[in-house]
């Protein structure tokens, strides 16, 4: 895909970004007590194969690679990614800058891979609000909006559901579609949205105020680049004709960070099929809060609510309190967190491993006698 974001926009946006930097002491702090003068800050926009494009404080665009120290010692979680605050060095030519740090992530959303071996990715760093977006005539998928939620609060943001394509429902329709998704997540914020008409977008806007950085996740076709687009004011994220089938369209092909007339920012991510899970107790408890509520009036304090006596979850069920289909659900869930922090611990082990022994070579190397000079 081009470049999409022309940099005289984000120039004219970013440096209120870094006027609001000045604002937030941990980001400040973090990045003097560094002590590298040498080093200017500036944010990740999007990803480039290995390396990174970002933006400083003059607000043009600039690519980057990860030191090789970075390289080497940290995990693939922890490179630079989508959001991130990074410390690089100062523009210089067309070289491409170099990150010799990434500063502490306020939040992240985290994936686990496809490739099974508890490999992770970052989606995205630094969001302050997570759209998830469905689609007003799609039956959203209970267990997929769970694990979302559960990702979601799990890295430290915050949750918004945004029901896309109002315009293709009626009233009753999108009044049961709200109901069903307010029964699977109790107490978050629901948005019924057309990017099409542009009803409903205004209720967004305080989540997309200056410095505020929205990230817009969701399975593919629900009309993810159509808002992004909306907001933008223009057609900056290319839109796919969608088929029958919802099939063969890859419109979206990576992560990108926008500014926004605004002066918020938002984050486009390509449709997620698998959505993995990480270790997860808060997500879990959050998202499944009506549960948790009813299992305090449990007997046993470690009920699993699997036919123990006093279950208090169980008699819920049975009076037809509570939909059977949660509890299948968090079960699942359940089972399914403590396979994925079984491979994540696996997953770290090795990478420390490899990493001590980069370093023992590393020193191994320092401390070679020169057979000629003896020294
Ligand atoms: P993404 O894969 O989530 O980024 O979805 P796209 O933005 O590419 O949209 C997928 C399809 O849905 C396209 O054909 C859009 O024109 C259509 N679409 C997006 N938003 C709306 C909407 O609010 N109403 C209607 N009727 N169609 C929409
Ligand atoms: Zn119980």
């Amino acid at each position: 895909m081009e470049l999409v974001v022309q940099s005289s926009n984000l120039a004219a946006i970013f440096p209120s970004i870094f006027a609001s930097w000045g604002h937030d002491p941990a980001l400040s702090l973090a990045f003097s007590s560094l002590e590298r003068p040498d080093l200017v800050p500036a944010r990740v926009v999007s990803h480039l194969g290995p390396q990174v494009e970002l933006v400083d404080a003059s607000g043009a665009l600039r690519l980057a690679q990860p030191s090789g120290r970075l390289r080497h010692t940290l995990r693939a979680d922890q490179l630079p990614t989508v959001g991130d605050w990074v410390a690089v060095t100062p523009a210089a030519g067309a070289e491409p800058a170099i990150v010799h740090c990434v500063l502490p992530r306020r939040t992240q959303l985290i994936r686990r891979g496809a490739d099974k071996r508890g490999g992770e990715q970052v989606v995205a760093a630094n969001v302050d609000t997570f759209f998830i977006v469905t689609s007003a005539n799609r039956d959203a998928s209970a267990r997929r909006l769970e694990r979302y939620l559960i990702a979601v609060r799990d890295g430290g943001a915050a949750p918004v559901i945004v029901v896309n394509k109002l315009d293709l429902v009626d009233g009753d329709e999108l009044a049961a579609a709200l109901a069903e998704l307010a029964a699977v997540a109790p107490g978050v914020p629901i948005a019924p949205v057309s990017a099409h008409s542009g009803a409903g977008l205004g209720e967004l806007a305080c989540y997309l105020a200056p410095g505020r950085t929205v990230a817009l996740i969701g399975s593919s076709g629900v009309g993810k680049s159509s808002l992004v687009n909306a907001w933008l004011g223009s057609d900056h994220q290319a839109v796919l004709p969608i088929d029958d089938n919802d099939r063969g369209r890859h419109a979206t092909t990576r992560r990108e960070l926008f500014a926004l007339p605004s002066g918020g920012l938002v984050i486009d991510t390509p449709g997620m099929r698998a959505f993995g899970l990480l270790d997860s107790d808060i997500g879990l408890d959050d998202t499944f809060a009506d549960v948790a509520a009813l299992a305090a009036a449990c007997r046993f304090r470690d009920c699993r609510h699997q036919g123990e006596p006093g279950c208090a979850v169980d008699a819920a069920i049975d009076a037809g309190e509570l939909d059977p289909g949660r509890l299948d659900g968090m079960h699942k869930l359940e089972r399914e967190l403590a396979a994925a922090e079984r491979r994540r611990d696996q997953a770290v082990a090795r990478a420390e491993r490899a990493r001590w022994k980069a370093i023992n070579k590393a020193q191994r190397q320092r401390y070679k006698v020169d057979p000629k000079s003896g020294r």
